[in-house]
């Protein structure tokens, strides 16, 4: 044994290079350390990288899409579920975890996409990744449609599946009937997508997909991620709002973004969910949901069915901020959702232009650079809110303003 011969990695110099690489990109990421305040949404206390705590900011950019993070009907429920059933679950759902919370929640989610069954995971990540891990890699030589804009957390279930992979072009039915056109007619095949494409803001051609797969027996796979409780008289999505529902084999969602809670979910026929619940490692070998957690976002999503108040003045306040930040003249992409993604196209000047609205003017919008977007598509991704009222756009305008001028970036008009 001549170990003492062998040439060593150094372990820590290797991982501090990849990290300088970023530094160099202008793509190391940094994150706010924040206190949301209850009741107080989109104002968050702000501490700064020695532990200060600085001005309070306005937050731009939270996924809470309607403040139900903060709403009292959930806010009520949570508080009671903690007082009757205490804090975590105790186990895994087979092992003692499985909440009368999670029941209701899944019985309640499964009424909402007009499906058999739902299956409720620890988030919106792992229900992709477990559910299109299991369907493909269960199916004989599965073959996988993925759009080429899909969330990675279904690129890393499709990867996981080992099942092989087909990418067609963004929204684009006509490049997913080539690939399928050219595809053995015997193959069990799997389309996969979204509804709500989060960093443009456009939406899927859904029927149009439908229409494709069905003609060639393909499964489809919707992530309604940014849409659920957003769109659709009850909540139930883009799929709902274009009465698209029963097209779909599999409808995947969210309880953290517009429900403002904690959790993912897939809504679809019995024999499916089962045997998801059934295969899914994923979904098998972890700790359930928290029955506080499980029974706050029933309380989101049923009062979501109910009450369409915040949907409407969501999409209100969204089209305004569009029409405000683009009078001012700046560059706003073109979205027909709720997002606002304001173009800079360069990583460098997207995290300064962040920097320069907290520390200057209060304003938190996180930079999104890649592999979140491309290189070269960066961009300020703002998520107004049913909170955020006008003196607040007008304030954002002005703030973005002064920015665009400081780091010399390019105005419209
Ligand atoms: C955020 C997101 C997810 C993951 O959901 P979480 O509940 O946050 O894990 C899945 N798909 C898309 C498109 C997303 O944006």
């Amino acid at each position: 044994m001549k170990n003492d011969q062998t040439p060593r990695l150094d372990y820590d110099a290797f991982f501090a290079s990849r990290i300088e690489e970023l530094h160099t990109e202008g793509r190391y990421r940094v994150f706010a350390d924040l206190a949301r305040q209850a009741g107080n949404y989109p104002t968050a206390g702000h501490y700064d990288d020695a532990g200060e705590r600085q001005e309070d900011v306005t937050v731009w950019c939270s996924n809470d899409y309607l403040s139900m993070g903060q709403h009292p009907a959930v806010l009520d429920a949570m508080r009671e579920a903690i007082s009757t059933f205490g804090a975590g679950a105790g186990g895994t759902r087979n092992i003692s975890g499985t909440s009368h919370p999670i029941v209701q929640l899944e019985n309640e989610l499964a009424d909402l996409h007009g499906k058999d069954a739902a299956l409720v995971f620890t988030s919106g990540y792992i229900s992709n990744d477990a559910t299109l891990s299991t369907i493909a890699s269960l199916l004989p030589d599965c073959h996988v449609y993925s759009d080429e804009l899909n969330h990675a957390s279904m690129i890393q279930g499709i990867r996981h599946s080992g099942a092989k992979k087909f990418i067609f072009k963004h929204n684009d039915p006509a490049d997913l009937e080539r690939l399928l056109r050219e595809a053995d007619p015997s193959v069990p095949k799997l389309v996969a997508f979204e509804s709500v494409y989060s960093m443009d803001g456009d939406i899927a051609p859904i029927a149009e997909i439908c229409d494709v797969a069905e003609l060639y027996g393909a499964m489809t796979y919707l992530d309604e991620v940014h849409a659920v409780g957003l769109y659709g008289p009850r909540g139930g999505g883009i799929a709902e709002r274009e009465g698209l529902m029963d097209r779909l084999t599999i409808i995947e969602g969210t309880l953290a973004k517009a429900y403002g809670v904690m959790g993912g979910y897939i809504a679809a026929s019995r024999a499916l969910v089962d045997v998801v619940r059934s295969y899914a490692p994923g979904f098998i070998f972890t700790t359930a949901l928290p029955p506080a957690v499980a029974t706050a976002a029933l309380a989101s999503v049923r009062h979501l069915k109910e009450s369409t108040d915040e949907r409407t003045r969501h999409q209100e306040r969204s089209a305004m901020a569009k029409r405000v930040l683009t009078a001012a003249g700046l560059p706003v992409m073109s979205s027909n959702s709720h997002i606002v993604p304001v173009f800079v196209g360069d990583a460098t000047k997207c995290k300064a232009a962040s920097d320069l609205l907290m520390s200057r003017h209060g304003i938190y919008i996180q930079p999104i650079n890649y592999p979140t977007v491309p290189r070269g598509e960066e961009r300020l991704r703002i998520t107004p809110n049913p909170v955020h009222d006008d003196a607040m756009m007008a304030r954002l305008a002005a703030a973005l303003r002064d920015v665009w001028a400081e780091l010399e970036l390019p105005l419209n008009g």
